[in-house]
């Protein structure tokens, strides 16, 4: 008898974005400088904390390619 009127269908997949294991993010590092890489916000990739490359994740997956990784910014760079 009682239909679901209030019902509103709140969509939590609104992208599909995929956590890191936290665990693989441990013995992740950057193949140039061998320095551990951060996440950074909503899946935009990795970002080494020595050279400052941004690694891409696609679908959950963390590409460690040099040839991959987007170069720093110039204004970043120093030495
Ligand atoms: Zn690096």
């Amino acid at each position: 008898m009682d239909k679901p009127a209030g019902y509103t269908g709140v969509r939590f997949f609104a992208r599909n974005v995929m956590p890191i294991d936290p665990k693989l993010l441990e013995i992740l590092i950057c193949p140039d400088c061998r320095q551990p890489v951060r996440e950074l916000d909503r899946d935009q990739g990795l970002e080494c904390s020595g050279c400052g490359r941004v690694y891409p994740v696609r679908d959950g997956i963390p590409v460690m390619l040099v040839e991959e990784a987007s170069e720093p910014t110039e204004g970043a760079q120093k030495d």
